[in-house]
């Protein structure tokens, strides 16, 4: 079944790609107009939707979850201090599925990983 894009999903959708693509359900309701008349269930359940429709992904670890408004598989810093989430914008490494699929006899066909450490602003308070 395929679903139309109702306004509410669109102005979601808006929201999460306007701002720098990674955030919280709680972010995107902070950022929607007042007058938009949607909760926080419907931004989740629109969220949800947006994933299944492959237009954005949620990415979520032991420390951190947060959906992302670029759907691509890339890989990302997690700040552990002030849970900023930046892109690493190297290029998508395909030798890495090559090498996973070859070592387990599997067939790989996408990769993410999400590293844990320090922004460029928590580290210059570290010094
Ligand atoms: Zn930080
Ligand atoms: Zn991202």
């Amino acid at each position: 079944m395929k679903r139309r894009m109702t306004r509410q999903r669109q102005m979601v959708l808006d929201v999460i790609r306007g701002h720098g693509n990674h955030m919280h359900a709680e972010d995107v309701l902070e950022r929607l107009s007042e007058n938009s008349g949607i909760g926080l269930a419907t931004v989740y359940r629109n969220l949800n939707v947006l994933c299944e429709e492959g237009k954005i992904q949620k990415v979520s670890g032991n420390h951190f979850s947060f959906y992302d408004g670029n759907p691509e598989p890339h890989d990302h810093l997690y700040c552990v201090r002030c849970g900023k989430v930046m892109d690493v914008d190297m290029a998508y490494d395909k030798q890495m599925d090559q090498n996973v699929s070859e070592f387990l006899h599997v067939d790989i066909y996408s990769h993410s990983v999400t590293y844990e450490g320090l922004c460029p602003n928590c580290l210059k308070e570290e010094e």
